[in-house]
């Protein structure tokens, strides 16, 4: 994927801004769109790149070396589109996928509530049908580029007297929408996802609800779990990795001159934990993504629960792991490289960026959802 090596350098030319100001990377996503990335898992058939998961793990992670914000915004967008793909009727499809391939349509996605907190298969507000017409009115406390999305897909309960559980995806133009902003996102990492809380209210047509009404777990099972966890997972690695890189280059560099000790036993077995982290985190996620692309292409079922743990497990490792890693590096750094914004090594930003991983979905939820699923998978099927 060439293209994605070219757009790693304006990634982490833009980085610091971007950080520093918590501002949205506009530029980024212009690039984005031009290159035709935003459609990266949009059939052919819809003028999109027709490519897969391998490839969005590929270039997630590549991305991410240049900046985890604009990477994560990108996986996100990817998500979105994977679900649309897998779940939206033909007419929405018809009518929206050729846009996002021509790069017209980013996507943001809305599952956080703000009274309900961060459960994805619970929702508050309610649609209200009339009609051929829904009408939404949402509080998202949390949307990553909802400011400058052209479309998002909202979790609502399905209507007025459903239960909390019975839960449908809805997508809307922006253009359909009354959009105002409720919070800032004054983080201390993520700082470019400009991840702000929004209001909306509209209407949109009845055909777009993207999966069945009242059953939005099938689609989180089928498209957004795995998408997620496998997008984010490797956004967070290729973080890691990127900063590794340059770190082992320095090293190396500087023992030419004096400095680090690099036969030094303490050197040698703070660099390989460093190694060992990232080592397991790539396999683990080869091995889920293997796994999910094998049973897509058989056309069978995602909600296993075995493979939903590999999904969540995938999850924990990486936001674990690699948050260590950064750790690590910043230790094995020293204060001027690894502490400080001004290092030629942005490891103090990463390791701000990192550290969102575990709550970016609760990593509680996902221990407590793999604990109850552990049970139901008494063969214990390991990945
Ligand atoms: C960079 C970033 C981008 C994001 N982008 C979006 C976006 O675009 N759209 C969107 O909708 N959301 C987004 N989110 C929100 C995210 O998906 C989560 O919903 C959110 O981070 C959860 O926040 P929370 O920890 O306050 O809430 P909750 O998940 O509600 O958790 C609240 C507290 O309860 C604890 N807890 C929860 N469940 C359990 C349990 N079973 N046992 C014990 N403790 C538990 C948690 O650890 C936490 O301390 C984003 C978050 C981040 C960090």
């Amino acid at each position: 994927m060439e293209k994605a090596d070219a757009l790693v350098s304006l990634l982490a030319e833009n980085a610091a801004k971007v950080d520093a100001e918590a501002e949205f990377p506009v530029e980024n996503l212009c690039a984005l769109r031009e290159s035709g990335y935003l459609g990266l898992l949009v059939p052919t058939e819809y003028g999109g790149m027709g490519r897969g998961l391998d490839d969005m793990v590929e270039v997630a992670r590549s991305l991410s070396t240049g900046c985890l914000s604009t990477a994560m915004i990108w996986a996100m967008h990817c998500q979105q589109t994977d679900v649309l793909v897998r779940h939206a009727d033909a007419g929405l499809r018809a009518e929206l996928l050729p846009r996002v391939a021509a790069g017209e349509v980013y996507l943001a996605s809305i599952t956080t509530d703000t009274n309900k907190g961060g459960h994805l298969l619970a929702a508050q507000d309610s649609l209200a049908h009339r009609g051929e017409l829904l009408t939404l009115h949402r509080d998202a406390p949390v949307v990553t580029g909802g400011v400058h999305a052209d479309g998002f897909l909202i979790t609502m309960r399905a209507h007025q007297e459903a239960r909390e559980h019975e839960v449908t995806l809805v997508y809307a133009n922006r253009k359909d929408l009354s959009v105002q902003q409720t919070h800032e996102w004054r983080t201390l990492g993520m700082r470019g996802t400009h991840s702000v809380g929004l209001r909306l209210s509209g209407q949109v047509p009845a055909h777009h609800i993207v999966g069945a009404p009242g059953r939005f777990r099938e689609v989180a099972a089928d498209s957004m779990v795995p998408t997620g966890h496998l997008g984010w997972s490797a956004c967070w690695l290729g973080a890691a990795q990127g900063a590794f890189s340059r770190l082992v280059r320095k090293l190396a560099a500087s023992a030419h001159k004096g400095g680090t000790d690099l036969s030094s036993p303490l050197v040698q077995e703070r660099v390989a934990r460093i190694r060992l982290d990232l080592e397991l985190v790539s396999a683990y996620l080869s091995k889920v993504r293997e796994e999910v692309s094998a049973l897509r292409e058989s056309g069978r079922r995602l909600d296993a629960p075995s493979v939903q743990i590999h999904l969540n497990t995938l999850k924990l490792a990486a936001s674990e792991l690699t948050f260590q890693a950064a750790d690590r590096m910043v230790q094995l750094a020293g204060l001027s490289t690894g502490y400080s914004g001004d290092s030629p090594i942005p490891l103090e930003r990463v390791f701000r960026d990192l550290r969102s991983a575990a709550l970016n979905y609760a990593n509680d939820r996902l221990l407590t959802a793999n604990g109850a699923l552990s049970m139901l998978d008494r063969a214990v099927t390991l990945v």
